[in-house]
């Protein structure tokens, strides 16, 4: 990570290439830009943090592009773009994810302003966490955290819709280390995967909830607290008995909810219907998180023991380039999670409209920064009676 991040904008549209140019600059980024092949070429050979692709290049075309990004620099964080229909974007982030990219948007042109403005801010990378610390001591800082345990939960509430209710939170990890709680979890779980230590983390993580259940009137009153499993913690065979020992004491474990992020490789990883099965007998209930950002298949989501479905933020941003395209991608959500049983959350709500059209649509629950950011648990009290003043419960 560098503490000024830098953006790579290929389009072979000079005007469009300084309208982004702009808007990035003045969120802070060091911006790049290429329009002819020679052009890209040459700024392709240079890392950046974000690359932003149109896939309708002049004399070349985004495809080939992708084929030398991703063997100059694997795993970048990529944005599309393109001037074709929908479908056609669709099957350039399958083939981006397949190649290993980060896809972070893929957006018809014209270019939704808003909503790039909006994901360049959230996907700037964070300072170091510490002002001198290079980025290599990330994993050296991360992996102390948990041997020390240098670690903490925030939770951020979730509405019941029909019952107009704060009736649960999510549980979500920081690092307690001064300067590093700014850093997502999605950023540094990785490394603790990478180091093996998933196991470690999810300790940690039961006893901090267990504890702040336990111990904060606000958090014991809820019906349901979920807690994000990595997919490696699913590889043990143990985990059932384990989640039951640890999270029991606080709770009995139908008031536990374990999220697993959507991906292919659930069905392919070995034991882990065994051990979702296992989880559901015991009690537990098991979320799908981040539904629509992976690969699941009807098939796929039928054979898992899921309770629910966490339809994915991109859905409920009405912002998004094509409104209407994502309210019937989050109806069909809704459809979806009621034909297999489920119940449908819905991610990542911002803003009074984006709370209606989850409603509306049928969502069961609702999350996101307008109901409630992520809290430490002794201010979710506070942040469930502010809830209730604005809002009144349903009385039947
Ligand atoms: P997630 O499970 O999908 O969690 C939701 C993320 O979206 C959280 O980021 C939350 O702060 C953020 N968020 C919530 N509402 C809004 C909103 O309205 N707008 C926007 N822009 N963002 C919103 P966070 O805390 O940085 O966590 C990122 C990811 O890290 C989580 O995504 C989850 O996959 C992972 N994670 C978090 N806690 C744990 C943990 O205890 N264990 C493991 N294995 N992974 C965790
Ligand atoms: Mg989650
Ligand atoms: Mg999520």
């Amino acid at each position: 990570m560098t503490s000024t991040p830098t953006l790579l904008i290929i389009d072979d549209d000079r005007a469009i290439c300084a309208m982004l140019t702009e808007i990035a600059r003045n969120l802070g980024y060091r911006v790049d830009s290429a329009s002819t092949a020679a052009e890209i070429d040459v700024a392709i050979g240079r890392p950046h943090d974000l690359v932003m692709l149109d896939l309708s290049l002049g004399d070349t075309d985004g495809m080939v592009v992708m084929r030398s990004l991703a063997a100059q620099h694997p795993g970048a964080r990529l944005v599309l773009l393109t001037g074709a229909d929908v479908s056609v974007l669709s099957g350039a982030r399958r083939v981006a994810e397949m190649s290993g990219f980060r896809v972070l948007g893929a957006f018809a042109k014209p270019a939704p302003i808003v909503e790039l403005e909006a994901l360049l801010r959230d996907e700037a990378p964070l300072p170091d966490p510490t002002p001198d610390a290079p980025s290599a001591n990330l994993r050296a800082i991360v992996l102390d955290a948990l041997d020390h345990g240098k670690m903490f939960m925030l939770y951020q509430p979730i509405v019941d819709f029909a019952e107009r209710r704060i009736s649960g939170a999510e549980a979500l990890v920081r690092l307690d280390l001064d300067g590093s709680q700014a850093i997502s979890p999605a950023v540094w779980v990785p490394i603790i995967e990478e180091a093996g230590r998933t196991r470690d983390l999810l300790d940690v993580v039961f006893r901090c909830t267990t504890h702040d259940r336990a111990h904060v009137p606000a958090l014991q009153a809820l019906e349901n607290i979920s807690l994000n499993l990595s997919l490696l913690d699913l590889a043990d065979l143990q985990l059932p008995e384990h989640a039951e020992m640890a999270l029991h004491q606080a709770s009995p474990p139908g008031s536990w909810t374990l999220e697993l992020t959507e991906t292919a490789e659930i069905s392919t990883l070995h034991d882990a219907l065994d051990v979702l099965v296992r989880l559901r007998l015991k009690g537990f209930r098991i979320a799908m998180d981040d539904f629509g950002t992976g690969a699941s298949t009807l098939d796929r989501l039928k054979e898992l023991p899921l309770t629910s479905l966490k339809a994915d933020r991109r859905f409920i941003r009405t912002v998004f380039h094509d409104s209407e395209h994502s309210v019937s991608m989050l109806k069909a959500a809704v459809e979806l999670g009621a034909a297999l049983g489920l119940k449908v959350v819905a991610e990542g709500i911002e803003t009074a409209d984006e709370l209606e059209l989850a409603r509306s649509v049928g969502c069961d629950y609702g999350q996101g920064y307008f109901i409630g950011k992520p809290v430490r648990a002794e201010a979710f009290g506070v942040l469930v009676a502010s809830w209730l003043l604005q809002n009144e419960p349903a009385t039947d």
